[in-house]
């Protein structure tokens, strides 16, 4: 590892602005990542004893890389970028600084609905965006994404901001099967609903079901798998008292969003670019990459991390996420129409 920067979201663009890469060398491969866990240390080692070719590191918050990246243009030294999320993924798409590939191995390994329909992108773990409820509060819990806007649960609904990617990515999905005025009256329903103004991470969804604020709140599955592997702070002591509903199960199926990435317009070192991306697609890297943040692996048949598999299995909604993330910007003018803000 000859580059590497863990980053504050803070500190990021400063760094960012200062650190150079060289543009090709052969034997070197430069990742712009918005990842950073322990796990993927083992991931990129691998990759380098396996391969022979060298990982510069580029860690940061993932809006800017994405911007760096623009701003870097032709010039820019990425070959990949990795980061979260369908919406975000997209947007690094329509910014151009993703290009298309051609991959049998990723084609094959990867299922279709959890890449870009013009292999710019590619998921390489999944999370459920499912709800959370409190066992003791809430007798008939919301078993589908609809029954959010239901009266009945009228003050009980935690969930974050309508600017988050995960919240519009959802919205996103829900205008696909249901078309744009069904999405808008569900958000308009589920904002009457709201316990609090929208604040926070997933996390702080989970700690406000704890701490009473909420009775219902949506987070995706990470979060709460990572409180049973290790300690997380207002979760970890109370996880007795969560109840979860995969929704949709008689319907479409629990929402699914990515971790993921693609080749980089410029990759001045493009086949090594390919090269990792094939490699992440292999099981053992897909135990790393997934386990790393307890995700669901992308590829079928590989094995879950045990506080992933504590959560039970579950249908998840195989929607063609390429098709969800060109309602993405529909999705955000909902929010602010209805004042999900
Ligand atoms: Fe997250």
């Amino acid at each position: 590892m000859s580059v590497k920067h863990a980053l504050t979201a803070s500190t990021a663009a400063a760094i960012l602005a200062a650190t150079v890469l060289p543009a090709f060398a052969e034997g070197e491969l430069n990742l712009y990542s918005s990842r950073h866990y322990d796990t993927d240390e083992r991931l990129y080692t691998d990759f380098e004893e396996m391969t022979g070719i060298t990982i510069n590191r580029i860690e940061g918050n993932a809006d800017e890389l994405i911007a760096r990246m623009t701003a870097e243009g032709a010039n820019s030294p990425a070959d990949i970028l990795l980061t979260v999320d369908t919406s975000r993924l997209e947007r690094a798409k329509q910014a151009g600084i993703l290009q298309s590939i051609d991959s049998d191995i990723l084609e094959r390994r990867i299922p279709g609905y959890l890449q870009d329909d013009d292999n710019q992108w590619f998921g390489f773990s999944q999370r459920a965006r499912i709800l959370f409820y409190d066992k003791e509060d809430v007798e008939n819990p919301p078993m589908t994404y609809a029954a959010l806007a239901d009266p009945q649960y009228e003050g009980q609904i935690c969930i974050r901001s309508g600017s988050n990617v995960y919240s519009q990515t959802i919205l996103a999905a829900i205008i696909a099967h249901e078309g744009e005025d069904a999405a808008r009256d569900w958000a308009r329903a589920v904002v009457a609903n709201f316990a609090r103004d929208p604040q926070g991470g997933d996390t702080d969804q989970l700690r406000g079901i704890v701490s009473g604020e909420c009775d219902i709140s949506m987070s995706n599955t990470y979060y709460f798998s990572r409180a049973i592997r290790r300690d997380v702070e207002g979760v970890s002591d109370s996880l007795d008292m969560f109840g979860w509903t995969f929704p949709d199960q008689g319907g479409n199926g629990a929402h699914m969003n990515l971790s993921g990435g693609g080749v980089a317009a410029h990759a001045p070192n493009r086949e090594n670019a390919i090269k990792f991306l094939e490699y992440l697609a292999g099981d053992q890297a897909q135990q790393y990459f997934s386990a790393g943040n307890d995700e669901y692996p992308a590829v079928p048949g590989v094995g879950l991390s045990p506080s992933v598999a504590a959560l039970g299995f579950f249908k998840p909604d195989d929607i063609d996420l390429s098709k969800v993330a060109q309602n993405v910007s529909t999705a955000q003018q909902i929010f602010n129409e209805v004042g999900w803000e």
